[in-house]
């Protein structure tokens, strides 16, 4: 039975139409019998004071945040949860007591991904590629995960730099990732290299260690280039749809109260949709 409240909640970002998390939360509202819809609402640079007010007004629970308002929404909002604000960015807004919060949940989300698919004890030494607004959530999950060996590698080395001087990561040239692979238990890739329409990352993983286990959080295709790379060599890989799917069950919580189920059916269920 539908209950009499309705549940509102959506993505903003521009664009937000290649989102499939209007497609996951709709399949959560349902399995829970909650009256209410997940919207995509594209909200153009500049537009998110007026799209704040409006959610209010029409008492949406919450939304998600993507590019390329993760971090330009921070000064609209009235708290940020610590481990956000650590990374300086929040893909979560939460409406409670007419204030806006924000959360990272992409933080949880990538944890759970990697603790699902991996025994993260055995796991000294990581290698991130990339120091986007993805690689901020990243490299904090893996500092709350204990990992002290963090190296960090990017295109932009200033932006590596960045993110590796909160971390205490290190920094390793872009053109000389190849062979930094050579003492490493986790290659994440955060990087947009190997999304759909894009080409695959320029990488060698002949030096990374057989043990290795590579990961992924680009979830379109599941099987980026790297994984193919890394299947092909007999590693262990972990895709990105753990981390989607993990994120937005927290969001959901967040939002509702309930937490929903990510389990096989629901992976088999998106895969569809990909
Ligand atoms: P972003 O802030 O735009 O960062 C993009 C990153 O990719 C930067 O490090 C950039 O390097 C690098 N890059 C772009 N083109 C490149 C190229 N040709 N060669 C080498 N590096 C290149 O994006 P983001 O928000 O971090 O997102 C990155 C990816 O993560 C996206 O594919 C997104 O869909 C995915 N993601 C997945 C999840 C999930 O739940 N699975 C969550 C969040 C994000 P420069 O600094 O040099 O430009």
């Amino acid at each position: 039975m539908l209950d009499s409240k309705t549940h509102k909640a959506g993505i903003i970002g521009w664009p937000v139409g290649h989102s499939i998390s209007p497609v996951m939360h709709a399949y959560w509202l349902k399995e829970h019998s909650l009256s209410g819809a997940y919207d995509a609402l594209p909200v153009k640079p500049g537009g998110l004071p007026k799209m704040l007010e409006l959610l209010a007004e029409q008492q949406y629970a919450g939304v998600n945040v993507t590019i390329p308002h993760k971090q330009s929404i921070l000064p609209f909002l009235d708290e940020v949860d610590p481990s956000a604000a650590a990374v300086g960015a929040v893909n979560t807004l939460v409406r409670k007591n007419k204030k806006w919060l924000g959360m990272n949940t992409d933080i949880y989300g990538f944890s759970k991904s990697l603790t699902e698919a991996v025994d993260v004890k055995k796991i000294q030494r990581v290698m991130v590629l990339g120091a986007g607004g993805a690689a901020g959530a990243v490299v904090k999950s893996l500092q709350e995960l204990g990992f002290t060996h963090i190296t960090i590698s990017n295109r932009t080395r200033e932006k590596a730099e960045e993110l590796a001087s909160h971390a205490g990561a290190k920094v390793v040239d872009w053109e000389n990732k190849d062979t930094a692979l050579e003492r490493i238990n986790l290659l994440v890739n955060t990087t947009s290299r190997g999304m759909k329409g894009e080409g695959g990352l320029d990488i060698n993983l002949n030096m990374l260690p057989s043990q290795a286990v590579v990961a992924d959080i680009v979830y379109n295709p599941l099987v980026t280039p790297l994984l193919q790379q890394a299947q092909e060599k007999g590693h262990l890989t972990v895709d990105g749809l753990g981390m989607l799917m993990h994120q937005g069950a927290a969001a959901f919580a967040a939002w509702f109260g309930i937490t929903p189920k990510v389990d096989d059916k629901l992976r088999a269920f998106l895969q569809e949709t990909l």
